[in-house]
């Protein structure tokens, strides 16, 4: 079924009688040519694309819970391509032009909102790092504007601008990065590779892998047995735990919880996307009028998708330094998610050590707005048993050969990316 508003129109005046499920809930058949692991936005984009693009329409999606579940539903909703390292910047701007035209793609409304994405800066040594970074993006044809103090403030007067501690200097603005409705994401996906033929089995469990002479063969699942030619695991922050199943027991990644927040409804009050530079603390407002923020990780491993109150405090403390009307809203949720934490702060997609098992994890914070880019490129390595040109770097063994992509000049300190 095609949505259109003239569908909505049809049904309203007609008592909402004629919508159908957005996609099918099938039985597992006994083999399929690709299975992908994870009914995340990442799954999902790539069934997607591996049945669009790539005319693979004999997949199935895994997942253990309910798909929307996991971190593609519990992100702050930030897409945005201004990246620095030529690892990273053209896979980013290839996910951004993929963002611009999803929702005519997915025929679905994902809300896609490209209002902006500020990175304030606070010293004369971040504006010369902020300066750099927008170069290297303008060189790559990606938007960026360096701001001064006045530019900042016509965009976002409410800052603390005057009595704050690490005073506003200016600003690296990317003018087409934005939010996009996190669930809605997993919903298109679900609903346009469903369309293509697509299975996807919720409440599926991945339990096992069976291979034989270094093949993998199939999947032990909570419903049984699955055969696969190929098999994909794309499953975020749960990458150890199954990756173990397959006798893979060192990845460079840690799962650490990442909490989220959201105010009450307010009116309009943020044009966009900003982020403090002086701490760490992002937010936005949803078309609701909730202000969605957060900062950084709880410091240890976790697979819990609950955070705790140290972080609470560090996030309040960061808003409140930034722009202090915030602790006049009442905040109504908190939640976590449990993230990929890569050692460099960069991604991996890339074939493992089993003949036909896949590996796309790593994604630390920002892997919500890779999704379609991340997709289309795991779609293009399952199919084609090659990397896709804009993910060629995203290897296991780049942190062997030391060719680390290390954005943000950290390290190898996952709690840092
Ligand atoms: C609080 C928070 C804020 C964030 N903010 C942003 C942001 O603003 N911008 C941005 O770009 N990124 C952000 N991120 C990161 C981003 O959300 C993640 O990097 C991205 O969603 C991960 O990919 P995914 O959507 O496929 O993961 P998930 O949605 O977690 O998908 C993985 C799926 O695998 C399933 N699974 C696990 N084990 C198994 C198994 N054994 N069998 C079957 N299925 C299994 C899980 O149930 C889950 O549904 C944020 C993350 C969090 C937690």
């Amino acid at each position: 079924m095609r949505y259109s508003g003239f569908k909505v129109i049809k049904e309203a005046l007609t008592g909402h009688k004629g919508w159908t499920p957005a996609w099918r809930d099938p039985e597992p058949k006994k083999h399929y040519d690709i299975i992908v692991i994870g009914g995340g936005g990442h799954g999902l984009a790539t069934a997607w694309y591996l049945a669009k693009v790539f005319g693979k329409t004999n997949v199935a999606v895994l997942e253990k819970g309910w798909i929307g579940g996991g971190n593609v539903g519990r992100n702050t909703t930030i897409i945005r391509s201004n990246y620095l390292l030529d690892g990273n910047e053209p896979f980013y701007e290839f996910s951004m032009q993929l963002w611009e035209n999803l929702e005519q793609d997915l025929n679905y409304n994902a809300m896609v909102s490209q209002r902006g994405v500020l990175n304030l800066c606070h010293t004369d040594a971040q504006r010369d790092a902020f300066r750099r970074r927008g170069n290297g993006m303008r060189l790559n044809g990606v938007d960026a504007e360096l701001l001064d103090k006045e530019g900042v403030r016509k965009i976002a007067p409410f800052l603390n601008f005057d009595s704050a501690r690490f005073p506003i200097k200016g600003g690296l603005l990317q003018p087409r990065g934005g939010t996009v409705r996190h669930d809605a994401v997993a919903w298109g996906y679900a609903r346009a590779a469903d369309s293509r033929g697509v299975d996807i089995i919720q409440n599926c469990e991945v339990t096992g892998f069976k291979i034989e002479n270094g093949k993998v063969l199939g999947v032990e699942t909570t419903r049984g047995f699955i055969g696969a030619n190929r098999i994909g695991c794309a499953v975020a922050g749960s990458s150890g735990k199954v990756m173990a199943q397959a006798g893979i027991h060192r990845l460079p990644i840690e799962s650490h919880v990442l909490q989220a927040f959201v105010s009450e409804g307010l009116k309009p009050v943020l044009p966009g996307v900003i982020t403090y530079g002086a701490g760490h603390f992002y937010v936005s407002q949803s078309d609701k009028g909730g202000l969605v923020f957060g900062g950084d990780i709880d410091g240890y491993n976790t697979y819990a998708q609950r955070g705790n109150l140290p972080v609470v405090e560090d996030v309040c403390e960061g808003g409140m330094s930034i722009m202090p009307m915030i602790g006049r809203a009442r905040l109504l949720r908190i939640w976590g998610g449990v993230m990929d934490m890569s050692m460099d702060g960069s991604p991996i997609i890339d074939k493992t050590d089993v003949d036909g098992l896949y590996f796309n994890g790593g994604w630390c914070y920002g892997g919500f707005k890779a999704t379609p880019a991340s997709g289309w490129c795991f779609a293009h390595l399952l199919a084609n048993d090659q990397p896709h040109p804009v993910a060629s770097a995203y290897r296991f063994d780049r942190f062997r050969k030391g060719r680390m992509i290390d954005e943000k000049g950290m390290g190898a300190q996952p709690n840092l990316h």
